[in-house]
């Protein structure tokens, strides 16, 4: 039987390990094989308190961190936990763990853009990661798909390198800050197509170009690319804690101030939850707080 079991290990998974380590609590890290999770996204941190340089040096130094604290580490991924007087995680391999109280810490997953090519070209010229992969584009020309902040911001990011970013987006207004769409509008190497959805992004080896529907008029057009960006959003996942937890609209995990969830003794931090700017730091902040209201629950037996 476990004091506290935390599921991932991002920014908010490894600060709970951090944490409960600390109170002494027996402590298992159950994680999928990305470890640090979506901070390794990018080469450019500059907003993290205390330090500059890249989210996969962050990440290491939070993982070496934890791992000093005596957390049990547990490479596998969560399927299914289950409550009754304790919880039971199973994990992907069939195994059964115990645990008096659990943190969820497993982030989100990028939306897919489930259209013909993207399984093939993912990672031949097809991207989810502006921020890590427009400087292999220099002068060359490419698409992003979206309307939110990471797509225009993605699209502004895109035109220092590439020869020519078309920004595609399925409205005719963007989700994004005007201030960024009207920098994105004057940014000349930038083409907005409103009204347009992906449709095929096709190619040989890598992505040659992507193939584009008008909403309207069903009429399709092709872009010749060397690069496609996709900056569509994300998923929770939340059919392991079924019944265990409540989401918001777009399926985040409903928590208190202090990442409580519905369920007495499970727990919930960073960006599977409701609170809004998915930030390291604010994981991070969040995982802290989540361990101590475990330690507060196994030794005074209630929160
Ligand atoms: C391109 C990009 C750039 C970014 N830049 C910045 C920035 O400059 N500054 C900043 O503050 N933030 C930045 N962010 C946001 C930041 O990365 C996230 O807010 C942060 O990673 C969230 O941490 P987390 O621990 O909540 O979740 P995640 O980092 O998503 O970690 C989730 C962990 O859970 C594991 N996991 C998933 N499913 C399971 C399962 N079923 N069982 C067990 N383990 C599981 C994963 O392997 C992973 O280890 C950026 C994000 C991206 C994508």
């Amino acid at each position: 039987m476990y004091d506290v079991a935390i599921v991932g290990a991002g920014a908010a998974g490894l600060t709970a390990a951090i944490y409960a380590g600390r109170k002494k609590l027996k402590t298992v890290l159950i994680t999928g094989p990305n470890i640090g999770g979506e901070t390794n996204s990018t080469n450019d941190i500059r907003n993290y308190p205390g330090y500059e340089g890249s989210g996969p040096e962050l990440m290491k130094k939070f993982w070496e961190q934890a791992k000093t604290w005596g957390a049990e580490v547990i490479e596998d991924t969560v399927g299914n936990i289950k409550h009754t007087k304790h919880f039971t995680l199973t994990l992907s391999n069939g195994k059964q763990l115990e645990a008096k109280t659990v943190i969820l810490a497993y982030g989100r997953e990028r939306r897919k853009l489930n259209i013909p090519g993207e399984n093939k070209f993912f990672g031949r010229g097809l991207s989810t990661c502006t921020t890590c992969d427009a400087p292999l584009f220099s002068n060359k020309i490419t698409a992003i798909i979206g309307g939110g902040n990471s797509a225009v911001e993605g699209a502004l990011e895109l035109a220092r390198i590439a020869s020519k970013v078309y920004l595609v987006h399925r409205r005719e207004g963007f989700r994004a800050d005007e201030v960024t769409v009207d920098l994105a509008r004057k940014e000349p190497k930038i083409e907005i197509i409103t009204n347009h959805v992906p449709v095929e992004i096709t190619g040989e080896k890598f992505v040659r170009s992507l193939v584009i529907e008008d909403i309207n008029t069903k009429k399709q057009r092709t872009l010749d690319v060397n690069g496609v960006f996709s900056e569509i959003g994300w998923e929770t996942h939340t059919a392991m804690v079924a019944g265990l937890v409540d989401t918001n609209v777009v399926g985040e995990i409903l928590v208190n101030e202090l990442t409580h969830t519905r369920t007495l003794g499970l727990y919930a931090c960073g960006d599977l939850t409701h609170i809004p700017h998915k930030q390291t730091v604010i994981s991070a902040g969040m995982g802290a707080v989540a361990a101590l209201e475990a330690y507060r629950f196994v030794t005074v037996g209630k929160n």
